[in-house]
C-alpha cells in the first residue's frame, strides 16, 4: 500500500536529487589506510579519517582480539548495569592519563556522545553559545538540550563576545569544535578561552579531529587548561571507534547520573576496548610522534600546491583540506574525474557545508607519500585545464 508517508518520501527525493544533492552508498575495499578498492579499481584514499594509519595495525588488531578471547564479543549490558569490566575502567584512567585530564567516561560513538553530553549539559535555563561550522552532533546535542541555542559566525571571536555579553543567562555554555571537519582550520581556543573565563561560560571542545594527530603523544589540541570539558572520539586517528569525554571527576560523575545515551546503550564491545588500549600506546611512541611529524609536513605541502593551482583552500592549517568548488555538481565531477584518475577524494556540498562551498574534502594521512600527493596535485591541475 502506498501510504501519504510514501508519496511524502517520494517528492522529497525528487527534491534531494533536483538539487543534487543526492547521497549513495557504494562498497569500498580499504586495502591499507592508503589505499583501497571499488568495483575492482585500485584508488589511493584520501577520503578516511585514519589519519595515523592505525585502523589495520597489528597492534590494535591484537589488542582487540585479546580482550574479545578474555570478555567476549558484546559487553553485554549498559555501563551501569554490568556492562563496566574492570579492565574498561583501567583503560578510562589510562586515557585521562594521556590526555591529562583528571577523569575519562567511555561513551558509544562520538555522534551519541556529543548528543548525550550537550544535552545533559545544558537544560531549559542554559544559552548555548556554538560555532557555525560545528559537528552536526554539537548542533543536534543542543536542540535536543531545549536549552537557548545561538550561534557565532565561524571562529569569530567578535561575534561570539556580542551575543555573550547581550545575554543575561546565568548558565552559559561555549561549544566548539578545535579542528572543523569541513575546512580543517583550528578554532581561536585562547580567545575562547579567555571569553568563557571572562563570561563565566562553561567552554566544551570537540577534539574529534585533534586527538591522536596533533600534540605532544597526539593528545590534541583540547587540555584541561584550555576547556572545562572535552569530547574525543577513538574512530579517527586513534584507528577504533566510540566517544569519551574528558573533564573532572565531578563532570564525570554527573553524566553518568544524566547521559541518556551513557544510561540506556549498551557499552562498547571489549574489541573495540582492547584496540583502542593498544592504540593509546602506540600513539604515545616515537614512531608516532615521527608519524605526525611526516604528515604534519606532507599537509603543508599539498596545501600549499592545491593553493597554487588557484583553488581556494579555506584556512586550513591540518591534515584536512577542502578544495573548495562552490557549484556542487561541478564538485562531483571533479571528484569523479579524480576516481577516474585513480584518486578517492569525496564530494562534500550542502547540507554539510554551507551553500555555495562545495568542495572535496581531501584528508590525508600518515601512511601516505611525497609521491601520492604529487599525482593527486598532478591529477587535478589536469581536470583543472579541463574545465
Ligand atoms: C566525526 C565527528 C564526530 C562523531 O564521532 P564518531 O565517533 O564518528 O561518531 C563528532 N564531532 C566531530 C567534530 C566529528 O568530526
Amino acid at each position: 500500500m502506498i501510504t501519504p508517508v510514501h508519496a511524502a518520501i517520494r517528492s522529497r527525493m525528487e527534491e534531494i536529487r533536483a538539487k543534487g544533492r543526492l547521497r549513495t552508498l557504494r562498497a569500498v575495499n580499504r586495502i591499507s589506510p592508503r589505499e583501497c578498492e571499488i568495483d575492482g579499481r585500485r584508488l589511493i584514499d584520501f577520503s578516511s579519517n585514519d589519519y595515523m594509519g592505525l585502523s589495520m595495525r597489528p597492534e590494535l588488531i591484537a589488542g582487540a582480539v585479546a580482550w574479545t578471547e578474555r570478555f567476549g564479543t558484546g559487553s553485554g549490558a549498559s555501563r551501569l548495569i554490568s556492562g563496566t569490566s574492570a579492565a574498561a575502567l583501567e583503560l578510562e584512567e589510562k586515557i585521562a592519563a594521556w590526555k591529562g585530564f583528571e577523569s575519562a567516561l567511555i561513551l558509544s560513538s562520538g555522534y551519541a556522545a556529543n548528543l548525550g553530553i550537550i544535552s545533559a549539559l545544558a537544560n531549559k535555563g542554559t544559552t548555548i553559545f556554538a560555532d557555525k561550522l560545528n559537528h552536526a552532533s554539537i548542533n543536534t546535542g543542543c536542540l535536543l538540550s531545549q536549552a537557548e541555542f545561538r550561534r557565532y559566525r565561524h571562529s569569530d571571536t567578535g561575534h561570539l563576545r556580542r551575543l555573550i555579553s547581550a545575554s543575561e543567562a546565568e548558565l552559559k555554555l561555549i561549544a566548539s569544535d578545535t579542528v572543523f571537519s569541513m575546512d580543517g582550520d583550528v578554532a581561536p581556543l585562547e580567545e575562547l578561552r579567555l571569553i568563557a573565563t571572562e563570561s563565566g561560560a562553561f567552554l566544551f571542545l570537540d577534539d574529534a579531529h585533534g586527538t591522536g594527530v596533533t600534540g605532544k603523544e597526539g593528545k590534541g589540541l583540547a587540555t584541561p587548561e584550555n576547556c572545562d570539558a572535552e569530547l574525543a572520539t577513538f574512530s579517527k586517528a586513534v584507528g577504533a571507534f566510540g566517544g569519551c569525554l574528558l573533564s573532572t571527576g565531578e563532570v564525570r560523575e554527573y553524566l553518568i547520573n544524566t547521559c541518556s545515551p551513557f544510561i540506556f546503550s549498551t557499552a562498547m564491545p571489549p574489541s573495540t576496548l582492547g584496540a583502542v588500549s593498544a592504540a593509546v600506546d602506540l600513539l604515545r611512541s616515537e614512531e608516532m610522534e615521527e608519524a605526525r611529524r611526516h604528515l604534519h609536513e606532507l599537509s603543508g605541502f599539498a596545501r600549499d600546491a592545491v593553493c597554487s593551482l588557484g583553488y581556494e583552500c579555506g584556512n586550513s592549517v591540518t591534515m584536512i583540506l577542502p578544495v573548495i568548488i562552490g557549484d556542487p555538481l561541478r564538485t562531483v565531477e571533479v571528484s569523479r574525474r579524480l576516481y577516474d584518475a585513480g584518486f578517492l577524494a569525496l564530494a562534500v556540498r550542502p547540507p554539510t557545508v554551507p551553500e555555495g562551498t562545495s568542495r572535496l574534502r581531501v584528508s590525508l594521512n600518515a601512511a601516505h607519500t611525497r609521491e601520492d600527493v604529487e599525482r593527486f596535485i598532478d591529477a587535478l591541475a589536469t581536470i583543472k585545464k579541463e574545465f
